[in-house]
């Protein structure tokens, strides 16, 4: 099986070749760089708009000259596309391309969830069986877990999702988006100072700790010993929530999701923990944790194996497409 997935949700223009065979995953990217400020949806859509067909034609092109099946043939076997969620100016024009795409090589369509997305990569590359994720992205923060034909969420933001966070302290210092590569570069000279740490039961909140952060810089801490606190604090909560996500579930495998994954600091907090209670830690490769459609391929060709196609009149976009909304059709033989 072969499969183009199309990735657009917020600021990368993605498509991908996934080749389940060989599982070989073929990833073109072109990001979206704000010129200031942060993401501004008109502006995101707009960079969708040009360059999703060129990073799709790169795909394709890929595609047919790796292909070694007939040329009446098309290259692909399913065209999967991020229905959500995302901002909704972006993802009416990735839908759109989709459909087109679909239609144009007469293949089926498969509607991913994005969120399910960037776990189920993590169980791709990793083999676990039942892992719990943290999905720690820019728009989103949370863990989830299988149960009964869904992926449950067991704990979440309250507010803001975690990238998002970290980018409204740097716009607030005057650092261009996106933020937290700097924040990770800035924390290695950080010592600690007091910022607030709030986590309630299996959810999390950050508008706190932001607020405190750019009071924190108004008032002249070194911006240092602010970014070393924020890893601190913020990593800390996500760790204690995984923690506490893996002994509820009794599972003993850890994946992690999403662009803030990238961080190496959240990784070593999250291997150490997972150490001491002798579970098992996996993060997938930057390219797979960022958004992209590789993961959106890896994950439409399960879909599309458990015969998951969605109609064309029935493929609209959802801007708030939770992951526990998603039947999931591709785990069999899973215990309830
Ligand atoms: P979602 O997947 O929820 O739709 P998203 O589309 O904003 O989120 P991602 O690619 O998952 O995108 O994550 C982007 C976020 O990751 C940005 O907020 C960025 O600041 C953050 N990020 C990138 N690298 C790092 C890093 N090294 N440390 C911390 N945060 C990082």
């Amino acid at each position: 099986v072969r499969i183009l997935g199309i990735e657009g949700t917020a600021w990368a223009a993605s498509a991908a070749v996934f080749d389940a065979e060989s599982d070989d995953v073929f990833i073109e990217s072109d990001a979206y760089q704000p010129e200031s400020g942060g993401i501004h949806p008109r502006e995101a859509a707009e960079h969708m708009h040009d360059a999703v067909p060129a990073v799709v034609e790169r795909a394709l092109e890929y595609a047919r000259e790796t292909d070694d099946g007939p040329e009446t043939e098309p290259p692909v076997d399913a065209v999967a596309f991020s229905r959500g969620p995302g901002l909704g100016p972006c993802l009416r024009i990735v839908g759109t391309a989709a459909r087109a795409l679909s239609q144009a090589l007469s293949v089926p369509l498969v509607g991913v969830n994005h969120m399910v997305a960037h776990l189920e990569i993590g169980r791709h590359t990793s083999g676990f069986e039942a892992p719990v994720c943290l999905n720690a992205s820019g728009a989103n923060a949370h863990l989830l877990a299988y149960r009964n034909g869904r992926y449950r969420v067991l704990g979440e933001t309250m507010d803001t999702g975690v990238g998002n966070a970290i980018d409204k302290f740097t716009r607030h210092v005057g650092w261009s988006h996106p933020g937290g590569p700097k924040v990770e570069r800035a924390a290695e000279d950080g010592k600690y100072v007091d910022l607030p740490y709030v986590v309630k039961g299996m959810d999390f909140s950050f508008s706190g700790i932001m607020s405190a952060a750019k009071q924190a810089a108004d008032d002249g801490v070194p911006v240092a010993d602010v970014c070393y606190s924020l890893q601190e604090n913020i990593f800390g909560m996500l760790t204690e929530v995984s923690e506490r996500a893996l002994s509820l579930t009794g599972s003993d495998e850890l994946v992690l999701g999403g662009g803030v994954g990238q961080n190496a600091r959240l990784r070593e907090m999250l291997a150490t923990m997972c150490e001491q209670r002798g579970a098992q830690f996996h993060a997938p490769q930057p390219r797979f944790l960022r958004d992209n459609a590789g993961m959106i391929a890896v994950l439409g060709a399960k879909m599309y194996d458990a015969g998951d196609t969605i109609a064309i009149e029935e493929s609209r976009v959802d801007s708030d497409f939770r992951p526990d909304q998603v039947p999931v059709t591709w785990r069999t033989n899973e215990p309830a």
